[in-house]
């Protein structure tokens, strides 16, 4: 079997659907897969470790999160993945092994939330840890990942080959966490906006009440809102705020404002009305962190009042 051109056809796949999924990709989707040479060959098995009928060495690895902060990665830029079961010579196990040695490259998946995956290709294993039951995973550029099974020591041991792939780890981690937000935040609201309600999940953000990157502005539901892209940006600008009680005050200069029917309904019709949060109470956006945004949003608009 052509092993490097099933592969080739899976990452091509992967791409186009990745890009108008926007990076979410159904478990369905994944499972079906694509055809090649007139068979079928999914991208994801029962395991963790799959392997397609069609080739003899695993295609992907999956793995499912425990909680938003333990996610496999460590902060060197490196994935850990877990052996399948305690026995490094279980034949997934020997199958990943196997695929470090030749320098294979592999689909990494990473469940979001249930049903719903990122994908990040090539993945290398570059280290087998039997006293842990770990393998060490690496993501690389599909353009420049040297995967020929060529001049292996030097494509290991090249120190910048290695930043390079510590780097996009980390960056892919990153997508990992915005993607994750998004996706709970959206669920949580049940893909609608928290100020209009309107439904397009691909009109929708999710937007932090604390911003990401100060203390508190974890990606968490609580910190977050489902908004549609004018609400969020108008949430970001302090053009409107949300107080603690979670009614919305829009700002006074907008309410004095005339102008057309985006305007008059979709902003100043926002005053004084109830946002809409989720269903149970854990979900609902905490209300100390909006007292926080709203006193800047205060602030601001009484120094526009000069
Ligand atoms: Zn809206």
């Amino acid at each position: 079997m052509n092993d490097a051109g099933v592969r080739k056809a899976a990452f091509d796949w992967l791409a186009n659907e990745a890009r108008w999924r926007d990076d979410v990709l159904p478990r369905e989707v994944l499972a079906q897969g694509f055809r090649y040479g007139g068979q079928r060959v999914p991208l994801v098995g029962p395991q963790g470790i799959f392997k397609p009928r069609l080739l003899d060495l695993p295609l992907s690895i999956t793995t499912i999160p425990n909680g938003p902060y333990d996610d496999g990665f460590s902060e060197d830029g490196r994935l850990s993945y877990r052996y399948r079961g305690n026995d490094p010579r279980h034949g997934d196990n020997i199958g990943l092994r196997t695929a470090m040695h030749q320098r294979i490259p592999l689909i990494y998946f990473h469940r979001l939330v249930p049903g719903k995956y990122l994908a990040a290709w090539p993945v290398f294993i570059v280290d087998d840890d039997p006293s842990r039951h770990t393998f060490t995973v690496e993501v690389d550029d599909a353009h420049l990942a040297n995967w020929s099974g060529e001049s292996q020591g030097a494509v290991i041991s090249d120190g910048v080959a290695q930043a390079r792939r510590s780097y996009i780890t980390t960056t892919v981690r990153q997508r990992i966490h915005q993607r994750a937000f998004r996706e709970r935040v959206l669920r949580a609201y049940r893909e609608q906006c928290a100020f209009c309600r309107l439904r397009y999940e691909e009109l929708l953000d999710a937007a932090h009440i604390i911003p990401d990157g100060e203390p508190d502005g974890e990606p968490v539901v609580t910190n977050g809102l489902a908004l549609c892209k004018l609400h969020h940006a108008a949430f970001d600008r302090h053009f409107l705020a949300i107080r603690p009680d979670y009614v919305i005050e829009v700002r006074r200069d907008i309410l004095l404002e005339e102008d057309g029917p985006m305007l008059l309904h979709g902003l100043k019709g926002m005053h004084e009305t109830r946002i809409t949060v989720p269903r149970p109470t854990r979900d609902h956006p905490n209300r100390e962190f909006l007292e926080r945004r709203y006193e800047q949003f205060r602030a601001l608009e009484i120094s526009m009042r000069g």
